[in-house]
């Protein structure tokens, strides 16, 4: 059976798992319940390894019970600490992949959740951790409670990148309605 991709997640790791090196250092910005995280200690393999942030105790300890539960759990670092601090625990040009799913905790409080200057700031931070020739994979997310503010200046952000720098990329679900999820790939030359 063929993957629908009606999950943005579904295609952004489609993406990342076709485009990412194998055995490679890795970040997932945005832990959440472990599943970007569990795809990166895979394609990390014995030689590779993840960093993973999230603010919240409670995605920690479900991304440590989900890569135990697949046994991939050495492969991942789990760091409490926002996004935005990423520059403390990676030197710059050390990473193949930044994976971000902005948003807020699925099942969790909506009210805590990534916000836009902190969000720009981890990107921009990400940037400089890329390696080039790496990547970064974008779930960005607008309407209800999240807003428009974060993907409005988000957007505003990448459309500034220098084109000699960097391939942005901006994909569409096109025939939905009420602000679907926006995929982003951002490669640094
Ligand atoms: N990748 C996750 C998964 O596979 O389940 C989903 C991520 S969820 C949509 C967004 C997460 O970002 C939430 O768990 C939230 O706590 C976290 N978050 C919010 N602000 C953050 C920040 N400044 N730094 C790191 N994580 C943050």
């Amino acid at each position: 059976r063929c993957e629908n991709f009606s999950r943005i997640t579904d295609w952004c790791h489609a993406l990342i798992r076709s485009l990412a090196p194998r055995e490679g250092n890795y970040i997932d910005a945005t832990m959440g319940k472990g599943n970007d995280t569990l795809l990166l200690a895979r394609l990390a393999g014995e030689q590779g390894q993840v960093l993973a942030f999230d603010i919240q105790k409670e995605a920690l300890d479900m991304t440590k019970a989900l890569l135990k539960e697949n046994g991939v759990e050495d492969r991942a670092k789990l760091i409490l600490d926002g996004h935005e601090q990423m520059d403390r625990y990676a030197k710059k040009e050390s990473m193949d992949v930044i994976c971000f799913n902005f948003g807020y905790l699925p099942g969790g409080d909506h009210n805590i959740a990534t916000a836009a200057k902190t969000s720009v700031a981890a990107v921009q931070k990400g940037l400089e951790i890329l390696k080039h020739g790496g990547f970064m994979s974008l779930c960005i997310y607008s309407g209800g409670d999240t807003g428009f503010e974060e993907k409005e200046t988000l957007l505003a952000f990448l459309k500034e990148l220098s084109p000699g720098e960097y391939t942005v990329i901006l994909q569409e679900y096109y025939n939905r309605k009420n602000h679907p999820p926006l995929p982003v790939l951002i490669f640094k030359k």
